[in-house]
């Protein structure tokens, strides 16, 4: 049966190195990172994430700076507040919690954050060095996952690495990321005629497509490496009703994890994988955005 890739226990062991270089800063007198996280409107699941990302970057010892906004916000009044945490020496880093609503012009938003403050790496600039193999941002998912394959597998030269979606936050740069460490990409996406095919050749598997169970445990080539980005909420009527009659929920990700287990050599679980994974990343880029503001070398220890 397959190892459970533990990525709170990595998540924590990262989070852990970060804050003591945090501390080590600051008792070297130079200065405290900063995070600027905003929100616009009230989707609960935003309200979610910011919320344990806030928590995370307060735990880490990273001063974090909370900007909240009505749904009814304009661009014109977005774009200069970014420009205002763009000038602003306590933020080293600015990350805008997306969606945004529909009348914000989201790459606006995106494309307005300084580059070397963009610590979710999605700024065309950062975007493009990626592509182009110079050092940039890398988004918090896929650099979560690249970590939980490096420490599961070392070398990734040479292995087959099938990506199931291919979104700016998640697939895309993950092939992006899976490429510059030599693997041979394959990408799925919903327009794929057959996905199955392009799974069962894979030694990595990196599933991020948001579709339950779309990934069958004989699409698995035996002995792979799955890594389920997934995040999915469905009825769970075997854990009962909820107070308001209807069944309660649970969170599930795009692999038949239980079927999985049989035929994988390692998987992350789903919660518990990617998701803890993401947040660390986000403190790491956080503090990379402050060496590199203060014209100061990344700490070895946190090399990714
Ligand atoms: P998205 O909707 O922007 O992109 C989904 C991608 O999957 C698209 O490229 C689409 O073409 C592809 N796809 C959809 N249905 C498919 C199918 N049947 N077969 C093959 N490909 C298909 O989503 P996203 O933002 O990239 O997120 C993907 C999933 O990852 C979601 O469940 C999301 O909640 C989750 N997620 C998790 C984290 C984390 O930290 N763990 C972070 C971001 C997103």
């Amino acid at each position: 049966t397959a190892r459970i890739i533990d990525g709170r226990e990595r998540a924590h062991r990262l989070r852990a190195k970060i804050k003591d270089t945090v501390s080590s800063f600051k008792q070297d007198g130079l200065g405290t990172p900063g995070l600027a996280v905003v929100l616009v409107g009230s989707d609960p699941a935003s309200e979610v994430y910011v919320r344990s990302k806030l928590r995370a970057t307060e735990e880490a010892g990273i001063q974090s700076f909370s900007h909240h906004f009505e749904d009814t916000v304009t661009q014109a009044d977005l774009l200069a507040f970014v420009e205002r945490l763009n000038t602003d020496p306590a933020v080293h880093g600015i990350l805008v919690q997306l969606p945004l609503p529909a009348h914000i012009d989201k790459l606006a938003v995106i494309n307005a954050i300084a580059p070397d403050k963009d610590v979710d790496g999605f700024h065309l600039e950062n975007v493009g060095r990626l592509a182009t193999g110079q050092p940039s941002f890398i988004p918090c998912t896929p650099l979560g996952c690249l970590m939980l394959l490096r420490e599961e597998l070392g070398d990734l030269r040479g292995r087959v690495a099938t990506i199931v979606g291919c979104s700016n936050i998640v697939g895309h740069p993950m092939a992006e990321l899976l490429l510059k460490n030599e693997c041979t990409v394959l990408i799925a996406h919903e327009y794929t005629r057959d996905t199955g095919a392009l799974v069962r050749q894979a030694d990595i598997v990196v599933a991020a497509a948001g579709v339950p169970g779309l990934i069958k445990a004989d699409w698995l080539k035996p002995g792979a490496c799955v890594i389920d980005v997934g995040i999915n909420r469905v009825a769970a009527p075997e854990k009962g009703l909820a107070d308001d009659g209807a069944p309660k929920t649970k969170l599930v990700g795009d692999v038949d994890f239980a079927a999985a287990l049989a035929v994988a050599d390692a998987i992350t679980p789903v919660p518990g994988g990617v998701g803890p994974m993401t947040i660390a990343c986000l403190l790491l880029n956080t503090v990379d955005a402050f060496c590199t503001q203060a014209g100061r070398a990344k700490p070895a220890c946190l090399a990714a």
